[in-house]
């Protein structure tokens, strides 16, 4: 981080609602029990391979140049698959691609995206330690809803990436990733504040950092909603 990052970070930190940093390690141990030894996490290829579980790699393969739905020809230039630590304790889940995610083929990559960063960065983590992912892979024309077809046929796709990570903490981003994860057509506003048991993890819906740009004094509620993930990580 140069000190134009840091200064941003301490600003948004702030707008959050953080009001002080500590020097305790403690502070951002983040699970690690204070005074027990850390175990370096073993690598991916070293770990045994547990019969009926597939990896990313497979659930990739298996969507291929996906022309299930009709979006395949709606203008989609690629399939936004997901992006981030493959054993990621937590998870988050978007709604579908923007048209900066379509050029680049990451999820949450413009400016609500860059906003997703912050808030990932504000409870002392990197998008490298989460992951990040869509219930809708392709991006609908002119950023429109996605349709009911659309999410039945893409959404099994995110529960097989859900079930491969096993997150323990999942935040559902804005009304529509909530509703489709929880199978429910209550509002956001409605969600918010409670923590759901979801596909073996903790499920907590907040607002979309695109709604946070356009009422930034919902803040507080995401940075309360972000608390309470990282206490859920610990
Ligand atoms: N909004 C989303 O829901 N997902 C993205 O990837 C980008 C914007």
């Amino acid at each position: 981080m140069n000190r134009d990052h840091v200064t941003e970070h301490l600003r948004f930190a702030k707008e959050l609602g953080v009001t002080g940093v500590s020097r305790d390690p403690a502070w951002r141990a983040r699970g690690n029990t204070p005074g027990v030894e850390q175990v370096a996490p073993v690598p991916l290829a070293a770990r045994p391979k547990i019969p009926g579980v597939i990896s990313l790699t497979e659930i990739r393969a298996d969507i291929g140049d996906c022309t299930r739905c009709k979006l395949h020809r709606l203008g989609r230039r690629q399939i936004v698959f997901g992006v981030g630590n493959p054993e990621a304790d937590l998870m988050f889940v978007g709604e579908a691609p923007g048209r900066d995610e379509d050029e680049q083929g990451i999820p949450f990559v413009g400016r609500a995206g860059q906003l997703l960063t912050k808030i990932i960065e504000a409870i002392g983590l990197s998008r490298e330690d989460v992951y990040i992912a869509n219930v809708i892979k392709c991006r609908p024309p002119e950023n429109r809803n996605p349709e009911p077809d659309e999410v039945d046929t893409c959404e099994p796709f995110l529960f097989q990436q859900i079930d491969t990570i096993k997150p323990k903490v999942i935040v559902a981003l804005g009304t529509f990733a909530a509703r489709a994860l929880l199978r429910t057509l209550d509002p956001i506003s409605r969600l918010r504040g409670r923590v759901y048991d979801y596909r073996g993890a903790k499920l907590i819906p907040t607002f979309h950092p695109a709604y946070l740009l356009r009422n930034p004094s919902s803040k507080r509620e995401v940075w309360d909603d972000m608390k309470l993930a990282r206490e859920l990580l610990k």
